[in-house]
């Protein structure tokens, strides 16, 4: 048999295995062939040269192996309580190890007086101390065990538990396949790789992982095995960004005309920060390249992304083409709009707004306008991507905060032409550098690194729930000097019901403590219409309104300058970077603003950690890192929609960052050599890329 087909060969067949134990792992595991197990990488090792002695236990300890002999058994408790006891002792003590089934088996094997070695997680109960279900093996066993100090531990299951799939099986049932093996595994890296970067060999990589002998080892065929995992996910990306490239023409903007010069020289309300300018720059060269752009542009909350969008858009319009602007949410397109309008005051442009609440009679002259190419920007939310929005010549796309769009929305824009516009994706979400290097991975990134001048960083305080009197008068004292105030709920889906609760008793507590006639307090949340939403917006943009009391409809790209303070209720439910989303929104102006974090009394370790950190910092990119290193990348915004289609079996994204960069710098080289992989050498790159890729082929043309 050919060895790839003898890795594809179905789980079931394994010795040992058979169809119930098969559907099982499956299930619980997700190994449906011998590939599969033999890429089931354990998640830890245990040092098994290493015993403990009895008087030395404690509750503590991990894992722990223990030679000694067992004195004698019996049965304690009763019901479903029920379990057997052995006393099993080493010439400094004795431990209890106990089972609550399989006793009959067990007494029949582990016989009194024979020395056994018994590994196992200590416990307490009632003060003594016990060992729960171990393993014991004969003394003399161990000689034979797979010449390995480090004993490899596997993730199990309870269902797998229950039908005798421990990690021990798991382990065996690898040794069993690995025995098998008629010829070395063939390497799945082309030999001038492994052979050029000193790698260990895949062969020896998956041996070593499972049955390693000493440390040093398996972390060489740990780290070639993530090098693996990661260079084909950057190869992928930048195969993709290459093929993209050679194969799309993009339209080519070349010349900045009227509308851009106009505005620049007329219109611009203050001077561009180097960031913006060098920015736009980037963005011009784009443009003007004949591939298309696809460029990612990352820049903290209030960096000022809206103006290089509109002049973004202001080259399009130069060379004749329309241009859109989507917004996740109305509140934020009709934002937009008004501040588009506003800016282009005096030059001769149509400019137009859609979302949800548009009017039949406004979509359909917006429908004509677009087709007669009279219009120049649309903007608006979702409702761009429906079918009957047809452009005559779109030529850039903007995607604002584009961490709340799938992948596959953003695609249907794209396909809105013929030819494909220009894309340019926007978000105040910083990612770290390493992970963005996978999520975004195809696309281009400009940063914009420096926020407008003039602006006071916002001081961040926290409080509990029983100083909630200090905070009403410092409220009070903010408006005197006519502030404005955000207050924002948390709003979380699964409780959804106790959270407008939460809201509604918070604006009982507001309106007692800040009386109308005096005071005006307004209230936005996703239940009310958007029509209700839009005059609530308004009382509080207008300077009407002195309090906003909102959900988390307000974290994005809201941009009210003379609000100067945003209290977050509950703060210990927030993620970090919605926190620092938040509080983005506070700082516009040149006054002082502050953020203040509002929680009980009793938090969670991470919680204060998360609390601790917004006070400490105003940077977006080290909050994000230390977002990253606290929930791990799977729970970053945006993680699922990415270039990865399966889950990573041995790298992590925030832990091998040096790694990503070394595979994606090689993957970079060979591409750069061989552009559509075609040399021979790089065959095996084609094959692998295929078998690990196929099932994302919906992957759209922009990320
Ligand atoms: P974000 O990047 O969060 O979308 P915005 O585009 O909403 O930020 O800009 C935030 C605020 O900064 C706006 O009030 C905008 O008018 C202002 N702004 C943008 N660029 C500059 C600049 N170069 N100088 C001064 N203020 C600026
Ligand atoms: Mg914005």
């Amino acid at each position: 048999m050919v060895i790839q087909d003898f890795l594809d060969t179905n789980i079931t067949y394994l010795s040992g295995v058979g169809p119930v134990r098969a559907e099982l792992l499956n299930k619980e595991l997700n190994i449906f062939t011998y590939r599969d197990l033999l890429y089931n990488f354990p998640y830890r090792y245990i040092d098994r040269t290493k015993f403990y002695k009895i008087n030395e236990l404690d509750p503590d300890l991990p894992f722990v192996q223990i030679k000694g002999v067992i004195k004698g058994y019996s049965t304690e408790g009763q019901g479903p309580g029920k379990r057997l006891v052995a006393e099993f002792k080493d010439e400094t003590g004795s431990v209890k190890l106990i089972w609550f089934k399989g006793g009959k088996w067990i007494t029949g094997n582990y016989i009194p007086g024979v020395e056994f070695i018994v590994f196992g997680k200590p416990g307490v109960f009632n003060g003594t101390i016990n060992i729960i279900h171990p393993e014991i093996e004969a003394v003399n066993k161990m000689a034979e065990r797979l010449n390995s100090a480090l004993q490899a531990q596997y993730s199990t299951t309870e269902k797998l538990k229950n039908q005798f799939i421990t990690s021990k099986t798991i382990s065996k049932f690898t040794g069993t396949l690995l025995n098998q093996l008629k010829s070395r595994l063939p390497d799945n890296l082309p030999e001038y790789l492994v052979s050029k970067y000193k790698l260990m060999d895949l062969h020896d990589s998956i041996h070593k992982i499972h049955f390693p002998s000493d440390p040093a080892e398996l972390e060489k065929a740990r780290y070639r095995l993530k090098f693996e995992e990661l260079f084909y996910i950057q190869l992928n990306l930048l195969r993709f960004k290459t093929n993209r490239n050679l194969k799309l023409k993009g339209f080519v903007f070349s010349s900045v005309g009227d509308n851009f010069n106009n505005f620049y020289y007329n219109n611009l309300p203050f001077t561009l920060t180097e960031a913006q300018k060098r920015v736009i720059k980037e963005i011009r060269k784009d443009l003007g390249s004949g591939r298309q752009m696809n460029r990612l542009l990352q820049g903290d909350v209030g960096s000022g992304k809206t103006l290089v969008a509109l002049m973004s858009m202001l080259i399009a319009i130069d060379n004749g083409y329309q241009a859109c602007i989507m917004a996740p949410t109305e509140i934020l397109a009709n934002q937009h709009f008004q501040t588009i309008t506003r800016l282009l005051e005096g030059i001769n442009l149509k400019i137009s707004l859609l979302t949800g609440s548009s009017k039949k009679a406004s979509r359909k002259s917006i429908a004509e306008s677009l087709l007669d190419s009279s219009l120049n920007i649309l903007i608006g939310t979702h409702a761009l991507l429906e079918d009957n929005v047809q452009f005559s010549n779109l030529g850039l796309v903007i995607i604002d905060e584009q961490h709340r769009f799938g992948v596959a929305q953003r695609g249907r824009l794209w396909q809105k032409n013929l030819n494909p516009p220009h894309i340019l994706v926007m978000t105040a979400t910083p990612i770290p550098r390493t992970l963005a290097m996978t999520l975004y991975g195809d696309l281009d990134v400009s940063v914009i690194d420096e926020l407008p001048p003039g602006r006071v960083p916002v001081k961040t305080m926290h409080f509990t729930d029983s100083e909630r009197n200090k905070v009403f008068g410092f409220i009070r004292n903010q408006i005197a000097e006519h502030r404005q105030i955000y207050v924002v709920y948390p709003l979380i889906k699964e409780s959804e019901t106790m959270d407008y609760k939460d809201l509604e008793d918070g604006w009982d507590t507001f309106s007692r403590v800040f009386p109308a006639p005096k005071y005006c307090i307004s209230i936005v949340h996703g239940k009310m219409t958007p029509a209700n939403k839009e005059v609530s917006m308004k009382l509080f943009k207008d300077g009407h309104a002195h309090i906003l009391i909102a959900t988390t409809v307000i974290e994005v790209g809201v941009d009210i300058p003379n609000a100067t303070v945003m209290i977050i209720e509950s703060a210990e439910r927030f993620g970090l970077s919605q926190l620092h989303q938040l509080r983005g929104r506070v700082g516009r102006g040149a006054d002082q603003s502050y953020c203040i974090l509002m929680s009980s009394e009793k938090l969670s370790k991470e919680a204060a950690k998360r609390i601790e950190v917004m006070i400490r910092t105003n940077d977006g990119f080290e909050i994000a890192e230390t977002d990253l290193q606290l929930r791990g990348p799977g729970d970053i915004e945006g993680t699922q929609q990415s270039g990865i289609p399966f889950d990573l079996k041995i790298a992590n994204l925030s832990k091998d960052g040096r790694i990503i960069e070394y595979a994606r710098h090689i993957a970079e080289g060979i591409l750069t050599d061989d552009p559509l992989l075609e040399k021979n050498q790089n065959q095996i790159l084609i094959t692998e890329l295929k078998r690990l890729f196929s099932k994302l082929q919906s992957w759209s043309n922009i990320s």
